[in-house]
């Protein structure tokens, strides 16, 4: 267990892309395990491998349903959109609105080697996608619509 330094927008590891994991050993397990933390800590409800330098197709995600570990996932369905005010951990103090599916289904691998399905809407349609982004080296802030600054967001 450990809280691992988040990278920030600039560095160039986050505009890169990540591998697939071939192998589920103790390390993906205890670097998940990691990346939990640090999430946490830093009261997000996602993190992936790249932000804390990291160049593996590893996410973690809570949106306040219980944590969510995932290995090479992919989405293989979306439908609808949805319009919401996102930030990332990896650029502090920015938020914009982006658009992006209403509803997602993600296959992945579990820290067990299982393959499992997770459907998402809301917040969590949004934050899979967001998260499987990062693993393609894209940032939120590539897809705003519209910037939104801290005053707009305390008024209403
Ligand atoms: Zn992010």
């Amino acid at each position: 267990m450990a809280i691992r330094n988040i990278r920030k927008d600039g560095d160039e590891v986050l505009r890169k892309i990540s591998k697939e994991v071939d192998v589920i050993n103790d390390k993906v397990v205890s670097l998940l395990e990691d990346m939990a933390d640090t999430m946490y800590k830093a009261e997000g409800v996602g993190l992936a491998a790249p932000q804390i330098g990291i160049l593996k197709r590893l996410i973690v995600i809570d949106v306040g349903e219980g944590l969510i570990e995932l290995i090479n996932p992919k989405i293989v369905s979306e439908s609808g959109e949805q319009i919401e005010v996102e930030g990332c951990l990896s650029i502090p103090g920015v938020l914009g609105e982006v658009k992006r599916p209403a509803k997602v289904t993600v296959e992945a691998l579990n820290s067990k080697g299982e393959k499992i399905v997770v459907e998402g809407e809301e917040l969590l349609a949004r934050a899979l996608c967001h998260e499987i982004d990062h693993l393609n080296g894209i940032l939120f802030k590539d897809k705003v619509i519209r910037f939104i600054d801290q005053d707009e967001l305390e008024e209403s």
